[in-house]
């Protein structure tokens, strides 16, 4: 990667973490999923609205370091009007690339790509996975909370 582009990935984290976008509640969310990161101490709620198998709108709630609020906001705005299985596919994908370096990182996963720097620094990717850990139980029904730990 070159220094343009890691210029331009790092002022995409720094804008999501001082301005979270769909950092909010939702009136009558299909489901909600509260992250707990206790290394961090980062503390992030996921919350849908999914109607025909579609995520009609997806926000969080919560605090956290700049890497987890930046990761949960840029999920929100990447994973909105997505299809269910689609969502869950993409959460797979995102997961994968950070925790396995040798994954390619391709545009398919939009800005999300943003946040794959994180994968060389260990101890930040349970920042980056958190709100997505939350998300996915969300999307699967399998709980209402999840923990890194
Ligand atoms: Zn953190």
């Amino acid at each position: 990667m070159n220094d343009m582009l890691k210029e331009l990935y790092h002022d995409l984290i720094v804008d999501h973490s001082k301005s979270p976008r769909n950092r909010r509640k939702l009136e009558n969310p299909t489901s909600v999923v509260h992250g707990n990161n206790p290394l961090c101490g980062d503390d992030i709620t996921v919350s849908i609205s999914v109607k025909d198998n579609t995520i009609t709108d997806i926000v969080f709630d919560g605090v956290g370091c700049a890497i987890s609020i930046a990761s949960a906001s840029i999920m929100t705005e990447s994973l909105k009007g997505k299809e269910v299985d689609e969502a869950k596919e993409f959460v797979k994908k995102f997961r994968e690339m950070l925790i396995n370096k040798d994954t390619l990182v391709t545009d398919e996963l939009g800005k999300t790509v943003a946040l794959a720097g994180v994968r060389m620094f260990p101890s930040r990717i349970k920042c980056a996975l958190l709100a997505w850990h939350a998300l996915d139980s969300a999307l699967n029904q399998t709980g209402t909370s999840v923990s890194t730990e």
